[in-house]
């Protein structure tokens, strides 16, 4: 059946702008990271994105590599574009990034100029794109010089093959080089793609403050922590869920009773708010002005409805702010 977009989906979203520049993203977008590879359901797949759409979620985040196998979430991305969102390209921004390990040989791999060309090239191919609206450098690479990274990242935007540039995965340090350089070639560094989650709080103390006085935007991935600060885990492992399944980044062995513990306490909490763990952890990675959006992933339709319901309670109490931090014991 013909797709025909919610015609009040921008109603109830928040666009946030990414630090000092144009571009707007809403406040929760969504990662294709797992979920849309070659061996799972088009159809639910398909579904997310119309459903997330509908719902005011503008961004779609990929990479060369999601899958599996990789590049098969870009290829069934470019599928669901055709089939649905022809005419909805300028209202969505989509990015994806190269950095890990992609094809074999010595061209496929971390950060030199040949590999990120190429790869947005095959990306775009797999998506039946003309542009993304952000390529990502998706790590830093050691070896290759930074300026010759940078360099590629401009010559990209230079060629219209993306509009913005990002990084993702680097540190405090290398952001701030990283910016040095693109600033003196005159394409300034819009976004960092860190992980940020209640359990991974690594960016508080050292990327945002460089993000913020750069005038940049971050956005947070990984938010539920894989699905942990939900209250998935706390009566076992649902047989659908990431940890029950192989071959994912989510390990049984990763809900330790450490973990459960925590997460027991903040499910109490969020219900006291009157929100979901998964909605509260969403809310409370939005805090900070410099997070420009949760980037989420799904399994199901559902989920996005429950997450995006975030939005109806950002605001925390310093109350509720210091309990959190007890349970999380910082
Ligand atoms: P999340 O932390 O949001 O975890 C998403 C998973 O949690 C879902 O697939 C689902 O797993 C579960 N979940 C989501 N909502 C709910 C809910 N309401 N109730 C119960 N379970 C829920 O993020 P991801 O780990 O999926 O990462 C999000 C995106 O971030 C990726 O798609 C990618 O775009 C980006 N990313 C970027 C990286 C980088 O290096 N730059 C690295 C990793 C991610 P299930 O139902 O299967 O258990």
């Amino acid at each position: 059946m013909d797709y025909l977009p919610n015609s009040k989906r921008y109603d109830g979203m928040i666009y946030n702008r990414v630090g000092n520049s144009g571009l707007k993203l809403p406040a929760i977008s969504l990662g294709l990271w797992h979920n849309f590879g070659g061996k799972d359901s088009y159809e639910n797949g398909r579904a997310m994105v119309r459903r997330a759409f509908d719902l005011g979620i503008t961004h779609f985040d990929l990479a060369n590599n999601y899958g599996p196998p990789p590049g098969s979430a870009e290829e069934t991305f470019g599928k669901i574009l055709k089939q649905d969102f022809l005419g909805y390209r300028d209202e969505m921004i989509i990015s994806t990034k190269a950095g890990y390990y992609m094809w074999p040989g010595p061209y496929g791999d971390y950060g030199s100029k040949k590999y990120l060309v190429a790869s947005l090239d095959q990306s775009l191919k797999r998506m039946g794109l003309d542009y993304v609206d952000i390529f990502y450098h998706h790590r830093p690479d050691p070896n290759t010089p930074l300026d010759e990274t940078m360099a590629a990242l401009d010559l990209i935007v230079r060629q219209g093959k993306a509009l913005y540039v990002g990084i993702s995965n680097y540190n405090a340090e290398e952001t701030k080089r990283a910016i040095a350089i693109l600033k003196e070639q005159k394409t300034p560094f819009v976004i960092h793609q860190a992980e940020y989650s209640m359990l991974d709080r690594w960016v508080e103390a050292e990327l945002l403050p460089v993000l913020s006085e750069e005038g940049a935007g971050c956005i947070a991935f990984t938010p539920l922590a894989q699905g942990l600060l939900t209250n998935k885990y706390l009566a076992g492992f649902p047989l659908d869920s990431r940890a029950a399944k192989e071959n994912t980044f989510l390990n049984k062995n990763d809900v330790t009773p450490e973990v459960l513990s925590k997460v027991t306490q903040l499910d109490r909490l969020a219900t006291e708010r009157g929100q979901s763990l998964a909605q509260m952890s969403l809310s409370w990675v939005l805090r900070d002005k410099v997070v420009t959006s949760a980037l989420i992933g799904a399994s199901k339709v559902s989920q996005i409805e429950e997450n995006i319901a975030a939005l109806e309670k950002l605001q925390f109490s310093t109350d509720e702010l210091e309990r959190i931090n007890d349970i999380l014991e910082i």
